[in-house]
C-alpha cells in the first residue's frame, strides 16, 4: 500500500508528530511511503524509510499526482497550510483534484489524517 505524504512548511512540525505518533503503522512492511522533498528528508531522519520525490514548488506534487493518476498511490496525507500562499498552488489543486478523479482516501489535515490512519490499524488495506 503506498502512502504519500506532503507537508508545508507551516505544517512540517505536525506532520513530525504525526508520524511519530503513528510509527508503528508507518513501519510497517506493506506500507511504502513515498514523499516531496523536504517532508521526506524529515521523515528519513526521524527513521522512516520513504521514496522522496521533487520538492513541492520544484513539482513534487505534481510527480505525485502523476502517481495517483496511474494507480499507484492509494492513500495521500497532504497537510496543507492554508495561512500562507504558495507558488505552486495549481500542482497542489492538481493533485487534490487527481485524488477526486480517482477516489483516492486525501487527508488534507492532521485530524482527517488520523481518521485515516486509525482505519488501518482497525482494517488493515
Ligand atoms: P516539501 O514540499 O516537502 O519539499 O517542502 C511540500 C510542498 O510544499 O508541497
Amino acid at each position: 500500500m503506498e502512502i504519500a505524504i506532503i507537508a508545508h512548511d507551516g505544517k512540517k512540525d505536525e506532520m513530525l508528530v504525526f508520524l511519530n505518533h503513528y510509527i508503528e503503522i508507518f513501519k510497517q512492511e506493506h506500507i511504502q511511503l513515498i514523499a516531496t522533498g523536504t517532508t521526506g528528508k524529515r521523515a528519513e531522519e526521524m527513521g522512516l524509510k520513504v521514496h522522496r520525490y521533487l520538492s513541492g514548488p520544484l513539482g513534487g506534487d505534481a510527480q505525485i499526482a502523476a502517481r495517483v493518476a496511474e494507480g499507484k498511490t492509494n492513500m495521500v496525507l497532504f497537510f496543507r497550510d492554508p495561512l500562507n500562499a504558495h507558488p505552486h498552488e495549481p500542482d497542489i489543486m492538481m493533485l487534490m483534484r487527481q485524488c477526486d478523479v480517482h477516489n483516492v482516501p486525501l487527508a488534507s489535515n492532521p485530524a482527517t489524517a488520523e481518521l485515516l490512519i486509525q482505519s488501518i490499524a482497525l482494517f488493515g488495506e
